[in-house]
């Protein structure tokens, strides 16, 4: 514990975060208070009188405040366009004054690209009933980058903010209420792609996943999108790390050879997203698919829920073992829920790795219960995620598990830090808080009590040695 670990000494750091209390998730240094960042990559890990010394004249100092300062967070089991998709239509339902109206706009305008539109419907009377300079004064003041297209529940009116109107050539300075032919021409102006722009998507995504302490997700959504975030990455506009997965079915019929990047590169391909749905049916053409992909070198990860299916797919991977031989493949048993007991202890043998959500299936229960950690002892690696946007994104809701739990606050960040730089081969370069890994690093809002996080927040999100949220 005692003693500075350097990497690059001769550096003056770029980058420093002081008084932390940093768990760094490395059990050679658990805990530090001060890290030092050169470039991209973790330069130093040690005490605030240590890392001061490293400190020139265009460090950029952060002070944590005491707070608790993490690895960022890796979801092992994401749908990324669909989280930033989430944000292409604002409900406005529950919409009655102009004050909420600009609160909902401000949020929105956090995440969304500059000129990307905000659209909305269901809009109710009440909100078109005030006064028109306090509802000009909501729509122009909250949002002024990203044009703003709200209908009633009534279609033919509807909001336009000021920068909407300029859009439709609509000759009015101000937000309010549009009807007829200037309703006409702010709809003509909205984009007809607006759901399929991927890459406004994909920056909304990571604009989020940054206020989330996200710095790394695994994409499982298997639609091959990984030009959309390398183009991102060339526009600066990526804050977060990528490892995209394309799907089984496809790279077995292209009889595709997977393409490695190194693991530092922020965007990343090499692995394949397969399902298998519970009916028996599925498992012989899987089982084809499987071992086929397996053979072309692909990471496989596979849905599986329930005893029948989880089981099938052990099977398959064992079979897929024994015909393509030992090797490092690290499989992916995604959500791994319901496992039976001799599959827990065979998956364990066979090093598969157990995807888990436990804030979508059990919201806690499942650590109460000992589940996970029956997977843990049988020898299953854990990386934990979300299946967002299939529920919330936030990993502090799977950290902030109810205290009956028998796993660890501590225990949860590894499984959503290390476990999941594991499961996508990245272990030696992310996932602690260690001199020569990457920078990407977490500050929460407060330090840990009693190894809880209850109530924290994220105060500064570090990518690649860059502050991307917070400070
Ligand atoms: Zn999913």
């Amino acid at each position: 514990m005692i003693g500075c670990s350097v990497f690059a000494q001769d550096r003056t750091a770029d980058l420093v975060v002081l008084n932390g209390n940093v768990l760094t998730m490395d059990e050679k240094r658990p805990q530090a208070e001060a890290i030092a960042v050169a470039g991209n990559k973790i330069s130093a890990v040690g005490t605030n009188a240590e890392i001061r010394t490293m400190v020139g004249e265009t460090t950029k100092v952060i002070d944590a405040k005491g707070g608790t300062v993490i690895p960022g967070f890796n979801d092992a089991h994401v749908h990324f366009m669909a989280i930033g998709n989430t944000f292409s239509s604002m409900d406005i339902k529950d919409i009655d004054t102009p004050e909420k109206l600009a609160e909902r706009l401000r949020y929105y305008a956090r995440f969304l690209p500059k000129g990307r539109w905000i659209l909305g419907s269901g809009g109710n009377d009440a909100l078109w009933k005030v006064d028109a300079a306090m509802l000009a004064k909501a729509l122009d003041e909250s949002a002024p980058d990203n044009p703003v297209f709200l209908y009633h529940t009534d279609p033919a009116s509807a909001l336009a903010n000021a920068a909407a109107m300029k859009k439709g050539g609509v000759k009015l300075s101000a937000g309010g209420i549009v009807r007829g032919g200037a309703l006409e021409r702010v709809r003509f102006s909205v984009p007809k792609d607006h759901t399929k722009r991927w890459a406004e998507i994909a920056g909304t995504a990571s604009n989020y996943a940054a206020s989330l302490g996200i710095t790394s997700v695994q994409d499982v959504h298997s639609d091959d999108m990984a030009a959309v975030y390398r183009e991102l990455e060339s526009q600066g506009k990526l804050k977060t790390r990528i490892y995209d997965c394309r799907s089984l079915p496809e790279v077995v019929k292209e009889k595709a050879i997977p393409k490695r990047s190194d693991a530092d590169a922020m965007v990343r391909t090499g692995c394949v997203k397969g399902m298998h749905e519970g009916d028996d049916d599925w498992t012989p053409k899987l089982e084809t698919d499987i071992i086929a992909a397996d053979k072309l070198g692909w990471q496989i990860a596979i849905h599986a829920i329930g005893k029948g299916p989880t089981q099938a797919v052990i099977e398959i991977f064992a079979a897929a073992i024994k015909e393509n031989g030992e090797r490092d493949r690290r499989f992916k048993l995604e959500h791994a829920e319901g496992v039976s007991v001799d599959d827990i202890k065979r998956a364990g043998k066979l090093n598969i790795i157990a995807s888990i959500q436990p804030y979508l299936f059990g919201r806690g229960a499942g650590f109460g219960s000992g589940y996970y950690t029956d997977l843990q002892k049988a020898g299953m690696r854990l990386a934990y995620g979300s299946d967002a946007p299939m529920t919330a994104f936030d990993p502090l809701l799977t950290v902030n598990v109810p205290s009956v739990s028998v796993i660890s606050d501590h225990e949860v960040i590894k499984g959503y830090t290390q476990g999941s730089a594991y499961a996508e081969f990245a272990e030696n370069i992310k996932g602690t808080i260690t001199p020569g890994k990457l920078a990407d690093i977490v500050i929460l809002s407060e330090k840990m009590s009693e190894q809880k996080t209850n109530g924290m927040k994220v105060f500064v999100t570090i990518t690649n040695g860059k502050v991307v949220y917070g400070h």
